[in-house]
């Protein structure tokens, strides 16, 4: 039997160690603190999954076998961790990110509607649709509860027969194995400095007390805007997140407090976007950080000194609802049945960095 030590227990090393357990190899997952920490991009509360990608469609395609992925894994753990909310795009122009999205969702046969903006209105309790030309709605999106879904992952993962092991790994000191996948996030790039195109920057969220007519409300992006977020889902009130670019930032070291100056941002996009909500009160906030790549593409490949060593990551703050369907693409290429993906490379990026808002 092969044996694979998997580094990082977020979605994605979560799923992977999950999916190899599952196809025979004798697992390890380490993980320094929790599965699911709050430290971890996939610690947080909830997180969208939606198909439209514009036009990366390899993206839409890996969004849509997902999704199957995570109603699997509910469904098989009798434990809820997906919201069945939709999600609207709000379009401020017939070229944007939303209408180039179209042929990809078309192409995938992913169910979606062009709506202008006075129907759109009518999806949520307060929608100010003035300066809108069209909402892209995606019926079949929703969100994630995500560090429940990670846990669950690990949780299964174990269940399959992976060991847990609570250690921070170095690649001097890591065990050896036939295989590791180092799929660390947001700690990738100290772990292997000049290799890794990972940048790390840290986003707040927010949640505001709405009243009861914004439970299951459907998700939303600004993607011009760089504003996202959902109705209430499971109580926590309506998130509303700025995605705008930070300092660098450290992961072990970062305070978790919110900055004044994102919560109001978040309360002035609200008070505009949905004037419901002018004047909410604060109900939390959640500080997290993105592990981004120059081009929002993921990173999947080889170490180019340990050939059985892969490095897994640069979520750019879009990865969350691809993790089963990632560590299938990542095992596959660890069987050798599929190659990885160019576009997810070591080395430099060139492209736009476009795949979760234009800011
Ligand atoms: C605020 C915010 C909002 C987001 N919104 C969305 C969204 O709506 N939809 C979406 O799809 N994605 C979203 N994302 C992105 C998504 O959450 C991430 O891309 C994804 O969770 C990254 O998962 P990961 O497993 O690669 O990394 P992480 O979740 O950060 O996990 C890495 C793990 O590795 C562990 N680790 C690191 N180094 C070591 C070591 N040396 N030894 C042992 N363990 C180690 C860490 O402790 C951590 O648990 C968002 C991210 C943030 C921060």
């Amino acid at each position: 039997m092969s044996t694979a030590l998997v580094v990082g227990a977020g979605v994605n090393g979560a799923a992977i160690a999950r999916e190899l357990a599952g196809r025979g190899f004798k697992v390890t997952l380490a993980e320094q603190y929790a599965p699911g920490s709050v430290r971890s991009a996939s610690g947080g509360d909830t997180r969208l999954l939606r198909a439209a990608h514009g036009e990366a469609a390899w993206y839409t395609a890996l969004a849509v076998r997902a999704r199957t992925l995570w109603l699997e894994l509910q469904e098989e753990t009798g434990t809820r961790i997906w919201e069945p909310t939709g999600l609207a795009w709000f379009a401020r122009r017939d070229d944007g990110f939303e209408a180039r999205s179209l042929p990809a969702l078309a192409a995938a046969g992913v169910p979606h509607e062009w709506l202008a903006p006075a129907a759109a209105a009518q999806l949520f309790p307060s929608l100010a649709v003035d300066d809108l030309h069209a909402v892209l709605f995606e019926p079949e999106a929703g969100v994630l509860h995500a560090r429940r879904a990670t846990q669950l992952l690990a949780e299964d993962a174990e269940r399959r027969g992976a060991r847990r092991l609570a250690e921070r790994i170095s690649p001097e000191g890591a065990p050896e194995a036939d295989v590791v996948v180092w799929a660390c996030g947001a700690w990738l790039p100290a772990l292997f400095p000049g290799l890794v195109p990972v940048t790390v920057e840290r986003r707040d969220v927010f949640f505001l007390g709405g009243d009861a007519a914004w439970a299951g409300t459907p998700g939303w992006v600004e993607y011009d805007a760089g504003f996202y977020g959902h109705g209430d889902v499971g109580g926590l009130g309506v998130k509303v997140a700025p995605d705008h670019p930070s300092p660098q930032v450290e992961p072990d070291a970062l305070e978790r407090s919110p900055l004044p100056e994102r919560e109001r941002q978040a309360r002035d996009y609200a008070a505009r976007r949905f004037p419901a909500l002018a004047g909410a009160p604060l109900l939390g906030a959640r500080v997290c950080q993105y592990d981004l790549t120059p081009d929002t593409h993921f990173l999947v490949d080889r170490h180019p000194e340990r050939e059985s060593w892969w490095l897994v990551g640069g979520g750019s703050g879009h990865g969350f609802k691809h993790g089963p369907a990632l560590a299938e693409l990542v095992a596959d290429c660890i069987d050798g049945t599929r190659a990885p993906e160019p576009f997810h490379a070591l080395g430099p990026r060139t492209g736009d960095a476009g795949l979760r808002t234009g800011i």
